[in-house]
């Protein structure tokens, strides 16, 4: 999933980019679902092949990311909140990451904007999506309306990931994500009394180089990685809508991808550590003649 260069970046990207710095102009822009006339003149001007009638077109606006720790012990910088608001106009809007499908919205606008009250992190990236209205997508729309599909999740190419603990990419450093371990020592806690230093919570926060970062779609989801990224209306996502989404966000830890990708390296480490201590033992079997009991209990 490492990033590909930004020489090979494609035209659809450099119409992004022209998209960002159009839309940068009137950072407010619709809430929905009506496309306000200066969101209609940027979604033709920029992305409808065929002029789109105000009555044609469906527009929701999300908080994608933010710079709190996610779900997943990882974080986001500004810096590379910034680098997805440049790349997310002319991105597709996608069902939980499905990239077999056909996309069922396109996002226009995006920009990263201090949290409003209720937000998780100091910034927020704010994007907002279009529709073109068919029978087909107004039952999705319904439940857009009707608060039932509310969470979104960003698509996206990185560099690297930097551990809190010991400062070495995700893929070479000995941790995991979430794991608590000793501060002073910076061993993992094996639920005994060896260290003394307070607690530490191991995490990542994305870095390296910018121009690799990009966003390549945003999904809607059952729930996302990141705190709160949801629909939302004008007012961001205060007041009560985000406890709730606190609140589920507190029962639904766990079980992502981004979790499973390290959780799934750790096993193939510990696979590969069992077949090398029953080499280990196979071999100093052989070594004393082997007496058939299978090699077990050896010390
Ligand atoms: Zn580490």
């Amino acid at each position: 999933m490492r990033s590909r260069a930004e020489s090979n970046e494609s035209g659809d990207a450099r119409g992004a980019r022209k998209a960002f710095a159009a839309a940068a102009v009137q950072p407010r822009g619709a809430v929905g679902p009506e496309p306000d006339a200066a969101d209609l003149a940027l979604i033709n001007q920029q992305f409808a092949l065929a002029e789109l009638a105000p009555e044609d077109v469906y527009v929701r606006r999300m908080v994608l990311a933010n710079d709190a720790l996610d779900r997943s012990y990882e974080r986001f910088t500004p810096a590379v909140l910034e680098r997805f608001a440049r790349t997310l106009p002319g991105k597709p809007v996608l069902v939980a990451h499905e990239k077999r499908e056909l996309p069922i919205g396109l996002v226009y606008r995006a920009q990263v904007r201090p949290a409003r009250p209720g937000e998780a992190g100091d910034v927020s990236l704010e994007a907002a999506l279009y529709m073109v209205k068919s029978p087909e997508n107004a039952a999705v729309r319904q439940q857009i309306d009707g608060g039932v599909v509310r969470y979104v999740s960003i698509g996206f190419r990185y560099d690297t990931r930097i551990c809190s603990v010991c400062g070495q990419d995700y893929a070479d450093c000995p941790h995991l994500p979430g794991e608590e371990i000793d501060g002073a020592t910076g061993r993992r806690g094996d639920g005994g009394t060896e260290g003394r230093g307070e607690g530490e919570t191991v995490y990542y926060t994305y870095g390296g180089d910018m121009s690799r970062y990009e966003a390549c779609e945003c999904s809607l989801v059952y729930l996302g990685c990141q705190q709160m990224t949801q629909l939302v209306k004008g007012s961001g996502v205060g007041g009560q809508r985000s406890e709730m989404a606190m609140a589920s966000g507190s029962i639904l830890t766990g079980g992502n991808d981004m979790e499973n990708e390290k959780a799934l390296a750790r096993v193939k480490e510990l696979e590969g550590e069992v077949r090398r201590l029953s080499e280990a033992l196979k071999a100093a079997d052989r070594e004393t003649g082997g007496r058939g009991d299978g090699g077990m209990g050896r010390a």
